[in-house]
C-alpha cells in the first residue's frame, strides 16, 4: 500500500459553482474555445463543445478543420468557428478574449494536428488537455501547472511510457505520476476516476457502465473546461466535474437503463446538477 492521501468524493465534500450575478453579461463570464475536431472526428469537438455550453460557459468558439466546420455551425447554432488551422487561429484577433481552451477532442494526428497543438500549447490560457493531444504531449514533454490532463487508461499508459495493464494495477500512483511529471491536474478516467494534483488523490463515487461509449469523455472535458472558465479553480473543477459527468449519466441509467445510452443524452441533467 502507498502512503498517498486519498479521499472518497461525495455530494458532502464537494467543490460548488458561485451563482451568476444580477448584472452578469457573456463578457464577464467570458470566452472558450475548443481546439480538435479533424474532417473525420467532427462529432468529437461538438461533443465538447456543447457540453461546455451546457455547462455554463456563454461564449464558446471551435477551432476546427475546415472539412468540419459547416457541420459544427449547422448542428449548435451556438457556437462559433473561429478559425480553422495553427495559422489562422493564431492570427484572430478573438484569440486574446479566450480565457480557457479545450484541446483534444477529434484533434488526430495529422500534421494539421501537430501544428495545432504546437501553437496551444504554448498559448498562456488554462487547458483541458484531452485525447489526441495527450499522446501529441507525451512526445513533448512540458510541465505546466495551469492545465487539467485527462486520459483514459490507454492515453495514461502513453503519457507515462507503459502498458495499460501496469496503469490498471496501480491507477494511484499512475494518477499521481502523471500530475508530478507533466504538472497541473490529471484525471484517470474509468469506473471509480481518479483525481490527483500529483499529491492528494481524490476517488469518484459517479459513473455506470453504461457510460463506455464514444464521446462520453469529450464530454467531460466540456464540462471542466466550462468550470474553469467559471473560476473554479483548477482542481476543483476536475473533481466538481468528473462528479457531475457520472450523476448525470447515473440519473439517465434509472429512467432508461445502461445499455443504449449516449454522450449527448446527458446534456439536460448536466445543466440540472450544474445549477
Ligand atoms: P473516453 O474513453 O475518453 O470516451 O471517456 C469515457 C468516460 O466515461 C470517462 O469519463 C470514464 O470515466 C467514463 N466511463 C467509461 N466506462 C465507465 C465505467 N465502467 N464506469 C464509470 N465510468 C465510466
Ligand atoms: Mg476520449
Amino acid at each position: 500500500l502507498t502512503t498517498t492521501a486519498c479521499f472518497r468524493q461525495s455530494e458532502r465534500n464537494l467543490p460548488s459553482i458561485l451563482p451568476r450575478a444580477p448584472c452578469s453579461h457573456k463578457g464577464h463570464i467570458g470566452m472558450l474555445l475548443a481546439v480538435g475536431g479533424f474532417e473525420t472526428f467532427t462529432g468529437a469537438i461538438c461533443l465538447a463543445a456543447e457540453a461546455a455550453l451546457r455547462s455554463g460557459a456563454s461564449l464558446v468558439g471551435v477551432c476546427c478543420h475546415k472539412q468540419s466546420r459547416n457541420i459544427v455551425l449547422i448542428r449548435q447554432a451556438e457556437l462559433m468557428v473561429v478559425a480553422d488551422s495553427a495559422q489562422t487561429l493564431s492570427s484572430s484577433t478573438l484569440l486574446k478574449k479566450i480565457k480557457v481552451i479545450i484541446l483534444g477532442p477529434g484533434l488526430g494526428q495529422e500534421h494539421w494536428s501537430q501544428a495545432l497543438f504546437d501553437l496551444v500549447i504554448t498559448l498562456p490560457q488554462s487547458k483541458v488537455v484531452d485525447a489526441d493531444a495527450l499522446r501529441l504531449l507525451a512526445e513533448y514533454p512540458i510541465k505546466n501547472s495551469q492545465w487539467v490532463l485527462t486520459p483514459h487508461p490507454g492515453e495514461a499508459a502513453v503519457l507515462l511510457s507503459c502498458s495499460i495493464a501496469e496503469i490498471e494495477a496501480d491507477r494511484f500512483s499512475a494518477v499521481k505520476k502523471i500530475a508530478q511529471q507533466y504538472g497541473g491536474i490529471c484525471v484517470l478516467k474509468g469506473a471509480g476516476t481518479l483525481v490527483s494534483d500529483g499529491n492528494i488523490v481524490w476517488i469518484n463515487s459517479t459513473g455506470n457502465p453504461g457510460m463506455a461509449s464514444g464521446g462520453m469523455g469529450d464530454v467531460l472535458s466540456g464540462i471542466i473546461g466550462a468550470l474553469i472558465l467559471q473560476s473554479v479553480d483548477l482542481f476543483s473543477a476536475a473533481r466538481l466535474g468528473v462528479y457531475i459527468h457520472g450523476r448525470a449519466a447515473d440519473i439517465i441509467v434509472q429512467k432508461y437503463g445502461q445499455i443504449g445510452l449516449l454522450a449527448s443524452d446527458l446534456y439536460p441533467e448536466i445543466q440540472r446538477l450544474i445549477n
